[in-house]
Parts: structure tokens; C-alpha cells; sequence
């Protein structure tokens, strides 16, 4: 008898092919699972960092709000290096040391923020030496800020230098294992400064995740700029630029005032 309906295939080869599919799919998972767990396991750490520092700042109430409890936000600037650590040094400088453009933005930075009402702290003052050696080493800027409660966030100022010179941009890094906030401050002020300037995407501080002594230890919130690299010639006539450098402060200003107002 013929079955000219008949199509397809008998169930027994469909099961079959069921088993085959499911038995593919396990295959496909456990590989995943172990590039995951071994090649990948950087990437894999760091989505899972995020996503868990996402969560907990978006559905846990304690993080809906950034919670200042004197009512007066102080903001600690970090520039970075100082008294007999000059930092970087770069042959399209002259003179300047790559602690003398982290103190500069600093200052163009404190007054931005002095504008919004801020209160601003630097970690060291410039006509002070910091410690007996001249230098300033990061274990006590961090535990300074650590024992200062009234410190609300953690800006520290940095320029970057590489072998190759056309390697430039601008970086920025956060540590998520300190604090919850970490991600949102940095891609705020990397929000911030793309406002400012014109060359965009160049100039956009992409967020890194890093562990920086300063920005790992410092319990406040905290992020780590390196404004760009003195060892590239165009980075260095911007940084060499006050009307740059005010630009970035404002940025960077803005960035933070967006955190702060919408936390
Ligand atoms: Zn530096």
C-alpha cells in the first residue's frame, strides 16, 4: 500500500537525530566552558566582575545613590609622582617632567571642581616635599586617603610613555575589586571629557580595568588617568597646551559631576 502523504522521516530517525542535536549542544558547552575556564579565563573574570559589579549597583538599594555622609563632597587629587620622582620623561618636553603636566591638569582640575563646590585635597603639595626622600610612595597616598573618612573619591593624574612613539590616546583605570562605584566614576569622566574635545574618538579615555596600588587600596572611589603619552609627539604638544590641558580639566570635571549627581 502506497502512503503518498507520507513525509518526513520515522520517528524512531527523529529521536535519533534529537540525541545527536542534544549530545552536539553538550559537546559545544563543555567546550566553551573549558576555553572559558582556561584561555579566556582573564576575559571571563572580568565580564563576570562587571556584571556582578552591574548588578549590584543597579538592584541593591544601599548603591542606587552614592552616598556622601557629611553632605560635602571632598575629592582627593593624586598627581601622580612628585619630589624626587619625576615620572616620565619625554624628549618633546624640554624641561618638564611628566610630574610637572600631572600637577598642572591638577590644578586646572581643582578649579573646576571648586566651581561645582566641591572641596578638593591634593595629595601633596608641590612646595612641600612629601616625605624625607622627596618622593612619595603610592602605599601612603592610599593609606592617607584610607584614613581621611571624609574623602569621597580618588582622582589620580598620570601621563604615559611607551618605547614606540606612535603609540598615544588616553587611558583610564579602574579597579573593580575596591569598590562598586569604580566603573561607573570611569566611564563617567570618560563620558565627560569626550564632551570637550573635538577629536573624538582618538581622545575618548576607553575604561580599563587595572590594579594600580593607589586605585586598589584606596577605599574611596577611585580612577586612574593617564591623560596620554608623552612619548608621541602630537600627546606631547597637547599636553604641553594650558588651553588643552583646561580643556581636559573640564572634562574630567564634568565627568565627575555626572557621577556624583547621579548616584
Ligand atoms: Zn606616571
Amino acid at each position: 500500500m502506497k502512503h503518498p502523504h507520507k513525509t518526513g522521516t520515522s520517528p524512531r530517525k527523529a529521536k535519533k537525530r534529537l540525541w545527536l542535536l542534544c549530545a552536539a549542544a553538550v559537546l559545544l558547552l563543555s567546550l566553551s566552558a573549558v576555553l572559558c575556564l582556561t584561555v579566556f579565563r582573564p576575559q571571563t573574570a572580568a565580564l563576570y566582575r562587571r556584571i556582578s559589579a552591574f548588578l549590584s549597583v543597579k538592584h541593591d538599594p544601599e548603591y542606587a545613590h552614592y552616598r556622601d555622609p557629611d553632605g560635602k563632597i571632598v575629592i582627593r587629587l593624586d598627581p601622580g609622582h612628585g619630589g624626587s620622582d619625576p615620572g616620565a620623561l619625554s624628549p618633546y618636553l624640554g624641561e618638564l617632567t611628566e610630574s610637572d603636566i600631572n600637577y598642572r591638569l591638577s590644578r586646572l582640575l581643582r578649579d573646576e571642581l571648586e566651581r561645582f563646590g566641591y572641596t578638593v585635597i591634593f595629595t601633596w603639595d608641590e612646595n612641600t616635599p612629601p616625605s624625607g626622600q622627596g618622593d612619595y610612595p603610592y602605599q601612603e597616598r592610599s593609606a592617607a586617603s584610607n584614613a581621611d573618612s571624609s574623602t569621597d573619591l580618588y582622582i589620580s593624574l598620570h601621563c604615559n610613555s611607551f618605547t614606540d612613539p606612535s603609540v598615544g590616546g588616553s587611558r583610564l583605570y579602574f579597579c573593580p575589586d575596591s569598590s562598586p562605584y569604580n566603573y561607573y566614576l570611569a566611564r563617567s569622566i570618560a563620558d565627560g571629557v569626550k564632551e570637550v574635545h573635538d577629536d573624538f574618538p582618538a581622545l575618548y579615555p576607553m575604561p580599563y580595568e587595572s590594579a594600580f596600588y593607589v586605585i586598589k587600596y584606596t577605599k574611596a572611589p577611585s580612577v586612574l588617568l593617564e591623560t596620554l603619552f608623552l612619548s608621541n609627539p602630537d600627546d606631547a604638544e597637547k599636553l604641553l597646551s594650558e588651553e588643552w590641558l583646561a580643556k581636559e580639566a573640564e572634562g574630567i570635571a564634568r565627568g565627575i559631576r555626572a557621577f556624583l549627581s547621579d548616584r
